[in-house]
């Protein structure tokens, strides 16, 4: 059957931690699960905005990094491999519509059919801040990139970090042994990063070009950044293979409103089985609203098998099953 005509029981939209944990959950509750995230990779802002934070209130942890947390619920989503979830990612929703029944769920890059929703976009899209300067779009991804996909494309490159925060300095010290030159650009002096971090970052190889903004980019052979000293007019030409902007990511969740749903304070509206009032769309994690409300992972993995089991039961009455996980080999 090709994707266009499968019809899943769930369609998850958002690989947060919550998403991970819900297509999961649904896997082991034997649903047919897709998990659409818009981000090259899951984790939402776990992966993105703290993966070396350590976390200490996640039940059975007294503490774990982001990225080890996010490491763990990939591996967890393929334990029951019959059942392991279908994971599309770089895949935007963009519309929610409902025939017959079926849900109809429009991505930037196609369609999807599923008999249930569950929500979980968390604080909605992230996109990263990009630089605010006119270049050409064309570069992005060949010469100007936002996302490290493989730290190998900047092998023997000459590189220049722009951002004066954790994740600039994780990938300034990590490209340090990649690339043949790595140069940091800040519009301060003081970086904001783990007091460990910037210790070594100051005791390595990279150059730290501060305080200066990027004021241009002119493609050539190589890329020619025009950096500018912050509260002066001196300017410096800087030649490299590759710019990687790490300014941070701005989120946008405007699609709950896009999408009709209902809504309470700007964050969609559910009921105690995490059911919104349209049937079948459930929501779950930070982007839902009821009282007592709390904005925490561990919440949102609480409010995961309320939602997936009143799915299941309403998916499959015939199925009642106790709610206990079974015990496996592994
Ligand atoms: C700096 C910081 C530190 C934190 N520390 C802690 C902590 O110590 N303990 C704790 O419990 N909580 C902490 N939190 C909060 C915690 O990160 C959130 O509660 C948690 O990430 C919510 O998970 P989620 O899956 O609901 O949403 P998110 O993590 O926001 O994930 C949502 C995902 O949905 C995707 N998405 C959005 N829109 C679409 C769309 N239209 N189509 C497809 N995909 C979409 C996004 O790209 C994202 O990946 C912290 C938050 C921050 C910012």
């Amino acid at each position: 059957m090709s994707e266009s005509e499968h019809i899943y029981d769930i369609t998850v939209i958002g690989g947060g931690p919550v998403g991970m944990f819900t297509a999961f959950y649904a896997g082991m509750r034997q649903l047919d699960t897709l998990v659409v995230e818009s981000l090259p990779e899951l984790g939402g802002q776990v992966s993105t905005l703290y993966p070396e934070k350590i976390i200490r209130d996640v039940a059975g942890f007294a503490g774990i990094k982001g990225g080890q947390l996010i490491s763990a619920l990939h591996k967890q989503m393929t334990v029951f491999p019959d059942f392991a979830p279908t994971v599309a990612t770089n895949e935007e929703v963009t519309a929610i519509d409902k025939t017959d029944d079926i849900f109809v769920l429009t991505t930037t890059k196609g369609q999807y059919k599923s008999r249930s929703v569950v929500v979980a976009i968390g604080g909605g899209s992230f996109a990263p801040r990009k630089l605010a300067i006119d270049y050409d779009q064309a570069l992005e991804d060949q010469k100007i990139f936002y996302f490290v996909k493989n730290v190998a494309d900047f092998a023997d490159k000459t590189v220049a970090i722009a951002g004066g925060g954790d994740s600039a300095i994780d990938w300034a010290l990590t490209l340090e042994g990649i690339a043949k030159k790595v140069y940091l650009i800040h519009r301060r002096d003081q970086f904001r990063g783990l007091e460990s971090s910037v210790e070594r970052l100051h005791q390595g190889t990279v150059e730290l070009m501060t305080p200066y903004l990027i004021d241009g980019v002119t493609d050539g052979p190589e890329l020619s950044l025009d950096l500018k000293k912050v509260k002066s007019e001196d300017h410096v030409d800087l030649a490299v293979d590759a710019l990687l902007v790490n300014y941070g990511f701005t989120a946008d969740n405007h699609a709950l409103r896009k999408w009709g749903l209902p809504l309470d304070h700007r964050l969609l509206k559910v009921d105690a089985n995490m059911e919104t009032s349209i049937p079948g769309v459930y929501g779950i994690g930070d982007c839902v609203n009821y009282p007592g409300k709390v904005k925490l992972i561990a919440a949102g993995f609480g409010e995961a098998p309320t939602a997936i089991n009143d799915i299941a039961v309403k998916l499959y009455p015939e199925r009642r099953q106790p709610l206990h996980s079974t015990q496996m080999d592994h």
